[in-house]
């Protein structure tokens, strides 16, 4: 067993790199989805590699989960569903529902993801799983859990209707790109990618401990630079793209 400062003094790091690792990701732009090229080596099939890089966050997570000692409550059982539930879509029922007609993803950004997947999987299995102070039942009336989970079923919700909608897009066997127009589109050019953060946050509240708060700072660190580079390609591609539309945060970013 990993003793609680090797564990504390781990997480900080973790955390640190992705403070360092932020602005490097406002410089480049990650080759997947519309960004894709050739120039990252050997490729993988999208859907496959959606699959390949999300499983190890839910296997990591549930083994840590339920190999330890810590009495699973009804918190931690929400908190195991809602992160499972989230990377069940991730990994199977998004890549599913794609029409990207055989596209293919970089192995690199694969394996990228992998490392990620595996480390948060494991700060959040091991600490919910192994060392985490008790969370009684009457946790689920604590205002930081009632203001999370609203937070949080507000971010699937605006994630999962806005992936729906970009999806829809290629309805009927169409190819390519389009402007998206409706729901949170209105406001920002990757709801999916506001939705997403909004989500980890709120799972961030409703836990309130520092691996939670560690993904959530890893999502921000990850999907702001990718929306302000979605956001900079749809204005270079389309000359009619709505122009009071921002990236990410409505009216500021
Ligand atoms: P995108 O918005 O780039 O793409 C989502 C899907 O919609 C893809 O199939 C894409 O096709 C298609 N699509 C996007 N825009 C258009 C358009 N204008 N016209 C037609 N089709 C379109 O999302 P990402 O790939 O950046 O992310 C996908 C999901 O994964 C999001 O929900 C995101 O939140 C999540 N994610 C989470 C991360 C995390 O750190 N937690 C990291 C990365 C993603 P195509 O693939 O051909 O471009």
């Amino acid at each position: 067993m990993i003793s609680e400062t090797t564990y504390v003094t781990a997480l900080f790091l973790w955390m640190g790199l992705a403070v360092v690792i932020f602005p490097v990701l406002l410089k480049i732009t990650v080759p997947y989805g519309r960004h894709t090229t050739s120039t990252w080596g050997p490729t993988i099939s999208n859907k496959l590699g959606w699959f390949v890089m999300e499983l190890p966050a839910v296997a990591i997570f549930s083994w840590f989960f339920f190999t330890g000692p810590v009495e699973k409550t009804i918190p931690l059982y929400i908190f195991y569903g809602t992160f499972t539930l989230h990377y069940l879509n991730r990994m199977i029922a998004f890549p599913l529902r794609m029409k990207d007609k055989g596209k293919r993803m970089p192995l690199a950004i694969v394996g990228l993801a992998i490392f990620f997947n595996i480390f948060n999987g494991f700060f959040n299995g091991y600490w919910f799983g192994y060392l985490t102070p008790a969370y009684e039942n009457s946790w689920l009336l604590e205002p930081k859990f009632i203001a999370g989970a609203v937070l949080l079923l507000a971010g699937m919700l605006i994630n999962t209707t806005s992936d729906q909608k970009l999806l829809s897009l290629r309805k009927g066997g169409r190819k390519g790109y389009y402007i998206p127009y409706g729901g949170m589109f209105t406001y920002v050019s990757s709801p999916n990618l506001l939705g997403e953060i909004l989500e980890w946050l709120g799972w961030a509240m409703m836990s309130w401990c520092l691996p939670s708060f560690s993904f959530a700072l890893w999502t921000m660190a990850n999907l702001i630079p990718r929306a302000l580079d979605h956001h900079r390609w749809y204005r270079k591609r389309f000359p009619d793209y709505p122009k009071e539309r921002k990236a990410i945060i409505p009216f500021i970013l």
